[in-house]
Formats: structure tokens, C-alpha cells, sequence
């Protein structure tokens, strides 16, 4: 059940982090969590009242929520900067002092902690909150630096002289631990890094990651649509360019996985009620799924009449519709339905692919002799993602995803998690991915039986085996520790853009519990019957996520395999030999399944190649009427100008081949 639709994990709703996440914060966020306590000195300097609550690192960054009667703009930043300039000038040390629970009461609530003096009448309240949740038994502890004194279990650097650079981005609305209800904060957003040259490389990655931003390009070239009126939010359609990169993307993967030995299937987008309370996707991840449609048919509609006589009072009552009046018409329905029993068939539409595919398990006798069974499918699910997340390409509710489930023995399963490792470095290869990280997330043992299905031995006999195919292909992994799925270790890769930035593009996982929930088994040479184990991966993750990283990644000029249109051909003059020849070479690339365009219009070539530029086609051919009596064609490459003059059978062969070979 990977869950390749998280695309970066969204902000983390404030929540106190325990002392093994702390251990666990690089030098880098304690650097920028650091810079937090500098920004709160600054604007305590300024703003006396200001009381603050959370103030973690996150992604690229750090944040701290404050409450302030000044309220806080961009224009501030200046002034904050300089105020946290000459802080981080002072060199103070970050000084960590232990208190008890009383004195931290005592301090809170004169307004001392997150403060620059005592206030009196400015208790420090979020630090008194904060306080309640430290576990009982815990250290209670201050971090000083000069006049600024704040509740936090740290850790830090040692002073404020190590933060290099630093710079305040944004500011947003907050609720105090994400509650709508509690009161409302300012999130003053910022980020820090070691020295000024990282600082700016980031800004001029950011800068150019809104140059390449996929929308922008996604709407230039056409590839994609998104209809919130009449389609929906999140649910893009692929205009026809978009879709010659979806098809190349799902030839890629069919050769691909026909070569490693697996099979195709295809499964319908619904299923029912039963189906998702089986897999466990019911009730638990319910929030996540599109709500279910009902289904009355057969002899429960013979009986509507009977129902309408039961709603005739209703009907009849001509009562204005109010509603407390709907709502009580909704109650008395559910009560008939359920009395006549006519709660009907509950759908749902799939958010994941994983249990057709077991179902497909299920449908015939299973022997070891068809393990290992590696069952593939460019399925598309649909996942209610609230309509203030969705965000272009990238977080959307239909995706098609590049799914496949291998079922295998225990025995099998070191090798065929080898293959699906091997898979993925060959993917990235053609993709010119030269930076990726596999994230592999393990169980917890305190966890068994609560956060983790309750198979001590299975949990660390896979764990091992995954670790050690890792740890032999070389590939570059990090390993984390309580963080694995219910059902077994799961894998996340990362994966870097030209530029620099991380996407999550896929989720391995390992399933030991899902197979037997929905009975599945296979007869073993000792004709006793089994449980597979389940392999999910999904490499090239979904199309929406995986062309939304490409544009970026290509800045929209794709290799010649993926590119929309791969070759314009361009005339000029206008006798009609000179068209025969032109069309003559379409006709003769396009009986090669090569995207070949014509552009026979009476623009002057300039205008031609300008236009062609623009769309991106990867290769222009122009041919005049010297071409024409060499039997040649003149070659130009998008963003890399004038080739030169060729024979037209030798550009024609270089393409189609260069095509075959998916080169970059
Ligand atoms: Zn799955
Ligand atoms: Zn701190």
C-alpha cells in the first residue's frame, strides 16, 4: 500500500518532539532550529510582548509562531535581520540550564521564558502549555543566549556565531498545535545554512526551480489541463502532447517489465465496501478515499413504491424546507432504509491498486510453481486530498500509477527485492538521475503488536535482507528507524532534479500481513498451503508526479523519446517537389512511430524556427530546394542550434535509432 501521492510531507502540525527525534536532527537543522532562538531575540528586541509557542526546523528552514500585538510583515524583515545580525555578532553562547518543574512554572509564568526579562503580566502561556506535555521524569531545560531565555530541550550549536547565513522568507497564519479553535499565531518563516555561498546557491535554485515550475511549462507546451468546473480539482487531462510523454513513460515500464518476467493486468476503478474493510484501507485511511456511492438494484427497486408510501407525509406536507427539516428527513430515511434492509451496495473508488490485484491472486488455485508472481498494472486510483493541497501535477486526486505487487516466497524475496532495486537504477540512468537516496524505514520493537503487525522474526529476517541487497548494489541509502509501514519496512526514494531539488518519486514496501487478510495462498512442494509475501513497488511512481519532476528535471526540453514532437520538418519555397520530398520524410518517420509535424506555411524560415523553438521541438529539419537535389535535409536541435546539412536516409536512421535507445 505505498502511498506514492505524498509528495513532500506536508508542514508537521507543531507537536513536541520526543528526545529521540532530537538526537536524530542533523547539524544543519540544529544550525537552523539555532536560528530560531536568534529570530525570537530580534523580535522580542523590537516587540517586547511577543509570546512564542513552536519554533522547529522543517524542511529547507525553520519557523517559530509567536502571538504579538505588532503584526508582523515582510516590510519587518529588515529590521529583524538586523537586529538577528547583530545577535549572531555577540557570539553567544548557547547555554543549556536544567530546572526543575516548579521553577520552569515559576519562570512561565512571570513571563520569563521565550522572553528578554521577566513580564509580570505577560505569563509566558504557550511555554506553560508546552511544559504540560514534558513527561513526567524528563529533564526540563533552558537554553540562554544572552538576554533570551527559552523552555527547549534543544539541542543546538554551541553559539550564535556558528550560523552563517541566514534569511527570513515568509510569514503566515498559524494555530496554536494546528487547532482551529485555539487562538490564532504568526509563523515567521526563515531558513539558515552554513555559510553565505550555500545561502545563495539555494535562493538561485529556488529562483530557477519558478522558472521550470511545471504549470508554467505544463501550460506553455500543452501537455496538461486541469478543469475544476466541469472535471474536478486534481484530476488533470492529458491534452494530446502530454499523453504521447504518458504513453512513452508506460512503453518504458511495459518493455521494461516484460523483459524482468512480469505480467500484465487490468482491474476496474471501483470495488466494494468489503474489499477496502478486508485490505484495512477501511476505516482507517477513509479520509483519504472518495466517499462510497450506494447501489440499490434487483428486487430492492421493485420495492421503491413501498418507500414512497412510507415518505407520502413528507412529500405532501408542502412544509418550506429548512435545515433542521433536512436533516430530519435524512434521519428518518436512514432508519427505513436500514429497517427494510435497503442500505444497498457501499462503492468505493480505489485508492490503491494492491487489493484487485490480490483478488486476482485469489482467483485461481495458486502452486510454488507460479511464485514468484509478478503482477503489473498502470492502474488509476482516486484520493480525496482537501482542495487546499492540491498543487498542479504534484498532489492530485486521480493518478496513474506504475504499479505491480510480486507475490513470492520468503525464499524469493531477497532476489526479486534485488531485481526491483536493479530496475530502479536502470530508470535512472536513462533519466539522468545522478543524485537519488533510498530512505529505508524499519519497525520499532516496542511497536510490535500496536504500530506494527506482530511478527518479530519476519520484521528482522526482511529488514535484514533488504539491507543487505542496499548495502551490495552500492546504492546510497539511509536507514530510519520507526518508521515503517504497519504492514512491513517500506522504502522511499528520493530523488534530486537537474537543479537540485528532492522529490519523493516512489514507495517500496514489503507486506507480510495484507496477503493473509484476504486469504491468499499457494500449495508448496509439500502440498501444505502458504501465505506469499507481497512485494509493492512502483518505480516511475505515478504519471502526475513523475512528468511534474520531468518538466522540471528537462525544464521542459525533453529528450528526443519523450519529446511531444520530435521533429518538425520545415520548407523552405513552395514548388510542389520540393512538398513531395517534405512529406515524402514525414510519411517515412511516422511509419517509424516517430511524432513527426509539418510546417509547409509561407512564413519565412526565421519565423518558422522561431516558432518551433518555442513549442520545443526537439529536432527541425529544414529543407530548400538545394536539400531536395542532394537528397539531404538541414539538421537544427532545439537549444543547440545548426547541425548542418545530412543525407536524409542517414538522419532518418539516426533518429529512429537514437529513439529505440531512449538516449538522452
Ligand atoms: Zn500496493
Ligand atoms: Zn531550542
Amino acid at each position: 500500500m505505498p502511498d506514492e501521492n505524498q509528495q513532500q510531507p506536508p508542514q508537521p502540525n507543531p507537536e513536541r518532539k520526543t528526545l529521540d527525534d532530537r538526537a536524530r536532527m542533523t547539524e544543519l537543522e540544529r544550525l537552523r532550529h539555532s536560528c530560531a532562538h536568534v529570530m525570537a531575540t530580534a523580535i522580542l528586541r523590537l516587540w517586547p510582548d511577543a509570546q512564542f509557542a513552536y519554533g522547529p526546523p522543517v524542511e529547507n528552514g525553520f519557523y517559530y509562531d509567536l502571538e504579538c500585538s505588532h503584526r508582523i510583515s515582510p516590510d519587518d524583515f529588515e529590521q529583524i535581520e538586523a537586529e538577528m545580525k547583530r545577535e549572531i555578532k555577540a557570539n553567544n553562547p548557547f547555554e543549556r540550564i536544567e530546572v526543575s518543574r516548579e521553577e520552569a512554572q515559576r519562570d512561565a509564568k512571570r513571563g520569563r521564558l521565550g522572553g528578554l526579562t521577566e513580564r509580570p503580566n505577560n505569563p509566558s502561556k504557550f511555554k506553560l502549555d508546552l511544559l504540560q506535555q514534558i513527561p513526567e521524569g524528563e529533564k526540563i531545560s533552558y537554553y540562554k543566549n544572552g538576554d533570551f531565555i527559552d523552555l527547549c530541550a534543544g539541542p543546538h550549536v554551541m553559539r550564535t556565531g556558528n550560523i552563517g547565513a541566514f534569511k527570513l522568507t515568509t510569514v503566515a497564519a498559524a494555530y496554536y498545535k494546528g487547532d482551529e479553535k485555539g487562538p490564532q499565531l504568526q509563523r515567521i518563516y526563515g531558513t539558515a545554512f552554513k555559510n553565505k555561498t550555500q545561502l545563495d546557491e539555494y535562493f538561485k535554485m529556488l529562483e530557477e526551480a519558478k522558472r521550470r515550475d511545471h504549470r508554467k511549462i505544463g501550460a506553455e507546451m500543452g501537455l496538461f489541463a486541469i478543469d475544476p468546473e466541469y472535471v474536478g480539482p486534481g484530476m488533470p487531462l492529458w491534452l494530446p502532447k502530454g499523453t504521447a510523454i504518458v504513453e512513452e513513460l508506460e512503453k518504458l515500464a511495459k518493455e521494461t517489465e516484460f523483459a524482468a518476467g512480469y505480467v500484465r493486468v487490468r482491474t476496474p476503478h471501483l470495488a466494494k465496501e468489503k474489499m477496502y474493510l478486508t485490505s484495512g484501507h477501511l476505516p482507517y485511511y477513509a479520509e483519504s478515499m472518495f466517499p462510497p456511492m450506494t447501489l440499490l438494484e434487483g428486487e430492492d427497486i421493485a420495492r421503491r413504491p413501498v418507500l414512497r408510501e412510507k415518505f407520502q407525509e413528507d412529500l405532501h406536507s408542502g412544509a418550506v424546507l429548512t435545515p433542521e427539516k433536512i436533516d430530519a428527513f435524512i434521519e428518518k430515511a436512514y432508519h427505513v432504509f436500514k429497517a427494510e434492509g435497503l442500505e444497498g451496495d457501499r462503492y468505493y473508488l480505489k485508492a490503491m491498486n494492491c487489493p484487485h490485484h490480490h483478488r486476482i491472486f485469489a482467483a485461481e488455485p495458486r502452486s510454488y510453481r507460479d511464485l514468484p508472481l509478478r503482477m503489473a498494472e498502470y492502474g488509476c486510483c482516486y484520493r480525496y486530498e482537501q482542495s487546499g493541497e492540491l498543487f498542479g501535477l504534484m498532489r492530485v486526486r486521480s493518478l496513474n500509477m506504475n504499479d505491480a505487487h510480486i507475490y513470492c516466497t520468503e525464499d524469493q524475496f531477497a532476489s526479486e527485492f534485488r531485481a526491483v532495486n536493479d530496475m530502479y537504477l536502470k530508470y535512472f540512468k536513462i533519466f539522468g538521475l545522478e543524485k537519488y537516496q533510498m530512505r529505508f524505514s524499519t519497525h520499532a520493537k516496542e511497536g510490535l503488536g500496536r504500530k506494527y503487525v506482530n511478527e518479530p522474526e519476519l520484521w528482522l529476517k526482511t529488514e535484514d535482507m533488504v539491507r543487505r541487497v542496499l548495502q551490495e548494489s552500492g546504492i546510497h541509502y539511509v536507514e530510519v528507524a520507526n518508521e515503517a509501514a504497519f504492514y512491513g519496512p517500506k522504502i522511499d526514494v528520493q530523488v534530486w532534479s537537474a537543479i537540485g531539488r528532492e522529490f519523493t518519486i516512489a514507495t517500496n514496501q514489503v507486506d507480510f500481513a495484507v496477503p493473509a487478510r484476504f486469504g491468499l495462498q499457494y500449495k508448496d512442494r509439500d502440498n501444505t498451503m502458504k501465505t506469499p509475501l507481497c512485494i509493492h513497488r512502483a518505480p516511475l511512481g505515478t504519471h502526475e508526479r513523475f512528468i511534474g519532476f520531468l518538466i522540471e528535471h528537462y525544464a521542459g526540453n525533453f529528450p528526443l523519446w519523450l519529446a511531444p514532437e520530435q521533429v518538425r520538418v520545415m520548407t523552405i519555397g513552395e514548388d510542389q517537389a520540393l512538398l513531395d520530398y517534405a512529406q515524402g520524410i514525414i510519411n517515412e518517420l511516422r511509419a517509424h512511430q516517430v511524432r513527426a509535424e509539418a510546417d509547409f506555411s509561407h512564413n519565412p524560415i526565421k519565423a518558422k524556427v522561431a516558432e518551433a523553438e518555442k513549442a520545443r521541438v526537439h529536432t527541425m529539419l529544414a529543407i530548400g530546394p538545394r536539400d531536395r537535389e542532394g537528397g539531404n535535409v538541414s539538421v537544427r536541435l532545439h537549444s543547440q542550434g545548426h547541425v548542418g546539412a545530412r543525407p536524409k536516409d542517414e538522419v532518418i536512421r539516426g533518429i529512429v535509432e537514437a529513439i529505440r535507445d531512449r538516449r538522452t
